[in-house]
């Protein structure tokens, strides 16, 4: 069957940079739920739109189609004497960022006792090559569309 809205979609992917160097990608299948769902970026359901198992592509997005430019108000220098003993480079906290919302913090560097963290995702900023392969393609249960995500193997567990 044809990717439409409320399909549930089982794909693998490979996320790189626009120099080919990988950045991220799935070893087992991963599934989403097909139609602005936000599971997925919006150009590449575009792209899967009207497919079938077996499709495969490469598409280049743009800062703007994947994690968006970077907001250099979420850089932040924090006081050592705030952090729990133990905050390492590389780590992430929760914290508040600056419109008052709780978000996910890294530690990009200790220096003396200031604390650099950056709340941009960490490939905010870049332009991203995505492959996609979809391995399957079948209309959603009720209870997936009423949650949003897909169930199964490959899915959302809860
Ligand atoms: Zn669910």
């Amino acid at each position: 069957m044809k990717i439409e809205k409320n399909s549930a979609v089982t794909f693998r992917y490979k996320l790189s940079d626009v120099t080919g160097k990988v950045l991220d990608g799935s070893t087992e299948p991963m599934a989403y739920l097909h139609g602005g769902y936000g599971n997925l970026f919006p150009k590449v359901e575009q792209a899967l739109e009207g497919k079938v198992a077996g499709y495969q592509a490469t598409l280049e997005l743009s800062v703007q189609d994947a994690f968006g430019e970077r907001d250099e108000s979420l850089a932040q220098v924090i006081p050592k004497s705030d952090f729990p003993p133990g905050v390492k480079v590389g780590g992430q906290l929760q914290a508040l960022g600056p419109d008052g919302h709780a978000r996910m913090f890294t530690v990009m560097k200790i220096k003396g006792q200031s604390v650099m963290l950056d709340g941009n995702h960490p490939l905010a900023g870049k332009a991203l090559r995505f492959s996609v392969s979809v391995t399957d393609v079948r209309a959603a249960t009720d209870e997936e569309i009423a949650h949003g995500h897909v169930h199964g193997a490959h899915g959302h567990h809860h």
